[in-house]
């Protein structure tokens, strides 16, 4: 394998990271690289699912769009996933568009290939099984969250997530797509980051989040982050016999 440093290490993506030595070989030349910038669309309501894509540090948003309403986020993808689950599933459009959050690198595999891909005998198929399995407990936490957690609390959460999935303390964040994936209006998340940055658990200016005290945040965060990490935790552990 090349080893060039200017390369991302598409490996740091959990699913890809999991794969044998011997099958990530196999898949590599069917992956390709590519920067996703914010806002850039993955796939769209309605129109075919062209391609799943592995997050390697970019953040990707799954978003339902209610007639007359603004759209909000239902799900997020990081490194620690795939989006484009309704491909691996058997059908090929999704009701909800996907895209970028974060901008960073992502590595995607045309649907087409990752069938052909998904036949031959290797740990692909049940690593996705169980990344399907992590992402209906991501979404039925969400839920409850959604109904049952202060604004504040979930926008610990969610930030704590999103330092996870970028690897940093900091990132790139607009009031507007913080609004959208807490599903409040953007007046209610300048006051929420606003206790937080008092209480000194982060800096937001211009859009550019930092943690300053990631254990604060934690504490500040509801126990989704806590339910949702030991489920992708999951995915690291083979299944038992
Ligand atoms: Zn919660």
């Amino acid at each position: 394998m090349p080893n060039d440093n200017t390369a991302p290490d598409l490996r740091r993506n959990l699913l890809l990271g999991l794969l044998p030595d011997e099958e990530f070989r196999r898949l590599e030349p069917l992956l390709e690289v590519v920067p996703l910038d914010v806002r850039d669309g993955l796939y769209e309501a309605g129109k075919t699912i062209e391609h799943v894509w592995f997050p390697v540090d970019a953040v990707l948003s799954v978003i339902a769009t209610v007639e007359g309403e603004a759209a909000i986020e239902v799900a997020t993808v990081g490194f620690e996933g795939m989006s484009g689950l309704p491909a691996f599933l058997g059908t090929t459009e999704s009701p909800h568009d996907c895209y970028c959050q974060i901008a960073g690198t992502t590595a995607r595999l045309a649907t087409g290939d990752l069938r052909r891909f998904l036949t031959s005998d290797g740990a692909l198929h049940d690593l996705l099984h169980r990344y399907t399995q992590a992402t209906m407990v991501q979404l039925s936490q969400n839920v409850a969250c959604n109904r049952l957690h202060t604004t504040e609390e979930r926008c610990a959460r969610w930030l704590l997530q999103t330092r996870d999935r970028v690897g940093s303390d900091e990132f790139t964040l607009t009031q507007e797509f913080l609004a959208q994936m807490l599903g409040v209006r953007r007046g209610t998340v300048s006051l929420t980051a606003g206790v937080l940055q008092q209480a000194g658990v982060i800096r937001y200016t211009r859009g550019r989040i930092t943690v300053v005290d990631g254990a604060a945040l934690h504490e500040a965060a509801c126990e989704c982050y806590d339910v949702v990490q030991a489920e992708y935790r999951r995915l690291t552990a083979a299944p038992e016999a």
